[in-house]
């Protein structure tokens, strides 16, 4: 379960988020909708815990994740969510395996159970046959698929997703999106997914509306 009470975010003059009140329960799929600059990544980052509120609390699993030290909370993120954004971030000098490695190995765990867990979640994603291959040498729905997988090498409870099917075509969206429902019925994610796809945020668990820094009703 994911609680936010009363979040506000300023930049500058810029008041971001007025004060947002929010539950996802565990092994949801919510989405957040709304127009550009209403706060979307704002909000997501926040209950992501990459982003501090200006006022307002947190809760992951009953843990108020803004009380956490700094560190605490960095191995805290790594460990409990998984992201997923636009554009895949992934390391264009590693290959798909070792990019899928990474964040197990920062939770500084074995290289031989975290390569296996790895090409396991590769497989499970069909880039069994692309292991090797470097980001540059895979496709656009590839690389996002890769980008999955390594949210995906630590087990998190949470996976958090900005537009994650933004510049993907029409095939790779709808595996992309049935992916997450997978994720949810299969291995009982909890998924919180920012996205402008209405069709997909219909069939998610609850469509949370913003405008202008706040949650519609
Ligand atoms: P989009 O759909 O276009 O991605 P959004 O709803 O996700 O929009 P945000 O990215 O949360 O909107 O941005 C909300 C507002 O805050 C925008 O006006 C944006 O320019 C501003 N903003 C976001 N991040 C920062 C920042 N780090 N510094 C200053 N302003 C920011």
């Amino acid at each position: 379960m994911i609680t936010a009470k009363n979040i506000t975010k300023t930049f500058g003059d810029l008041k971001v988020l007025k004060g947002i009140d929010l539950e996802i329960p565990a092994g949801k799929l919510y989405s957040i909708v709304g127009p550009s600059g209403a706060g979307k990544t704002t909000l997501l980052q926040i209950l992501g815990t990459l982003s501090k509120p200006d006022s307002g609390e947190v809760h992951i699993h009953d843990k108020s994740v803004f009380a956490l030290g700094e560190k605490q909370l960095a191995a805290f993120r790594n460990k409990e969510i998984g992201f997923v954004f636009q554009f895949h971030y992934l390391l264009p000098e590693f290959n798909a395996l070792e990019n899928v490695c990474i964040p197990a190995f920062i939770a500084k765990k074995g290289k031989k159970e975290t390569e296996a867990r790895a090409k396991e979640l590769l497989n499970f994603l069909g880039l069994s046959h692309r292991l090797t291959h470097k980001p540059a040498e895979l496709s656009g729905g590839e690389r996002q698929r890769v980008a999955v997988a390594r949210a995906l090498i630590n087990n998190p409870a949470v996976i958090m997703a900005d537009e994650p099917s933004g510049n993907l075509d029409t095939q790779n969206r709808n595996d992309l999106h049935d992916l997450f429902f997978k994720l949810r019925d299969e291995f009982k994610q909890t998924l919180v997914i920012v996205t402008h796809d209405e069709n997909f945020a219909r069939q998610s668990d609850r469509i949370i509306r913003m405008r202008d820094g706040r949650i519609e009703d």
